[in-house]
C-alpha cells in the first residue's frame, strides 16, 4: 500500500504495478490546494498530475482514495466530485486525463479499499453473508450531472443493518 502519491511519478507508478503495490491517493487535492500548487508550487506540469488516478488507470491498476481528514473535511461527495471532475475551487480543471468515470471513482472508495484492508468478505459491496454498511444518497450519483456531485446529501448511514445517522 502506498498511501497519499500526490507528486507520483509514471516510473514509480509502473514499480507499484511490478510490485503489487496499490495505492491510496487523495485526489481532493485538486479542488482544495490545486490552484495553489500550479501557481505558487510547483507549477502547471505537476499540478496537472497532482493524484495521478489516470496513469493507474493505464496500467489497469486499482487505486483507493481517501481525504486525509481533518486535513480536509472528511465529506466523501467532495471525494467522489474531485475523482470524477478534478475542478480546483478557481473552477478549473486539473489533469482533464486523470479525470475518472462515476462508477470507477465509487470503486475507488468502496470495493477497491475494502481488498486493500483484506476486508472485502464483509465490505466493500452489498451482498448476502456481508455487513450492511451503507448510506443512502439524496441522488444517484451515476444519474446527474457530474458537475453537481458535490451537492449529493447523504441522507442517512447504515451500519450492520441499523441506522446510525438521518439528515434533519
Ligand atoms: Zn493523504
Amino acid at each position: 500500500m502506498l498511501i497519499h502519491g500526490q507528486f507520483l511519478r509514471k516510473d514509480q507508478i509502473a514499480a507499484f504495478d511490478r510490485l503489487g503495490v496499490i495505492p491510496s491517493l487523495f485526489p481532493m487535492h485538486t479542488f482544495y490546494w490545486g490552484d495553489w500548487h500550479r501557481d505558487h508550487t510547483v507549477g502547471p506540469v505537476d499540478a496537472e498530475n497532482i493524484s495521478p488516478t489516470g496513469w493507474v488507470r493505464e496500467r489497469k491498476m486499482i487505486f483507493t482514495s481517501h481525504h486525509d481528514a481533518p486535513v480536509a473535511f472528511p465529506d466523501s461527495m467532495r471525494v467522489l466530485d474531485a475523482t470524477v471532475t478534478r475542478r480546483s475551487r478557481s473552477g478549473d480543471i486539473l489533469g482533464p486525463q486523470h479525470r475518472m468515470d462515476v462508477i470507477t471513482a465509487l470503486k475507488a472508495m468502496t470495493i477497491w479499499p475494502a481488498y486493500q484492508h483484506f476486508e472485502e468478505d464483509r465490505k466493500g459491496s452489498l451482498a448476502v453473508g456481508k455487513l450492511a454498511d451503507f448510506v443512502i444518497l439524496s441522488a444517484d450519483p451515476t444519474a446527474v450531472d457530474p458537475e453537481t456531485i458535490d451537492q449529493i446529501k447523504v441522507e442517512e448511514t447504515i451500519k450492520e443493518g441499523t441506522t446510525i445517522y438521518r439528515r434533519k
